[in-house]
């Protein structure tokens, strides 16, 4: 299935998209499906009758055109949005280090989330806001000490996201801690829809590409993972409490603005399209903050 937040006629909306054009919308009183995507993830009753509704064809359910609808990020009002450095060794490369022994883990507040077509806000205090295209991962059971054979099954399903980063804030300003630099409103896009763990079978061999204006700067795929999403769900929850809803940003491969020479980072008017096999493209578009 995928999945999507929307604003339809001003109501809230979880909705299934079904071909490229058309999405099934859920409605809660009619189709006992929550009205946003917090809530069904959190719940394993409302997810086993959301598979009663595809199983039995949809057919009743209200079509709409995607572009009747405002699609929002999948999920923002969350517990935790845990990001993965240097992931990729290309992009460990780039950056001018060795590839870590132990993962690199920071995080993000929630409220930096914003989705598809949303705008990306550049603070007037950095210079230097960079681009990085992300496989995320959405967590499905909470867990904690999750062994790594069983890691699947905390997986809800996968998206696109964008690590936006204020580089100079990063690793100049704060004392070595990247918290500021990449937490700043409007700088973790998200989406356009969820996948579920069944519609990827293996997250390890997509295509992932981050085009600027049009012109491709990275271009990978997810068998350069480091340490790959089984790792990371059992490696993480030996220190925290995973929740339903959760986001791990896995790390982003090569070809950021920051490892090119010279340096490129983003300006205002600037487009970004996050595309990942099989995830849909993520498109924002990048404005001053005002
Ligand atoms: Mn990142």
């Amino acid at each position: 299935m995928k999945l999507i937040s929307m604003s339809i006629n001003g109501q809230q909306r979880v909705g299934i998209i079904v071909d490229n054009n058309q999405c099934k919308v859920l409605n809660p009183d009619i189709d006992g499906i929550p009205s946003t995507l917090e809530c069904l993830i959190g719940s394993a009753e409302h997810q086993a009758k959301l598979n009663r509704l595809v199983r039995d064809g949809l057919d009743d359910i209200e079509s709409v055109s995607l572009s009747e609808v405002v699609v929002q990020a999948p999920l923002r009002r969350i517990e935790k949005v845990i990001c993965i450095g240097t992931n990729y060794a290309d992009h460990s490369r780039e950056m001018g280090g060795e590839p870590p022994e132990i993962p690199v883990v920071f995080n993000v507040f929630p409220s930096a989330i914003i989705g598809p077509e949303q705008q990306i806000r550049l603070p007037a205090i950095s210079q230097k806001v960079d681009f990085e295209a992300e496989l995320v991962v959405v967590i499905g059971k909470g867990g904690k000490q999750i062994p790594r054979e069983s890691a699947w099954e905390h997986v809800f399903g996968y998206c696109c996201g964008n690590d936006i980063t204020a580089r100079d804030w990063q690793k100049e300003k704060p004392g070595g801690q990247w918290l500021l630099g990449k937490t700043f409103d409007t700088f973790a896009p998200l989406g356009p829809f969820i996948a579920t763990r069944d519609e990827i079978p293996d997250p390890h061999n997509l295509k992932i590409q981050l085009r600027l204006n049009d012109e491709r700067m990275q271009d990978s795929c997810t068998d350069q993972l480091i340490f790959p999403v089984d790792y990371l769900i059992s490696h993480l929850s030996t220190f925290v409490t995973l929740s339903p809803g959760d986001l791990i940003f896995t790390g982003t491969p090569a070809g950021v603005g920051a490892g090119r020479r010279p340096p490129l980072f983003l300006k205002p008017g600037d487009r970004i399209e996050v595309e990942i096999q099989n995830l849909g493209v993520l498109a924002n578009t990048v404005v001053v903050d005002s």
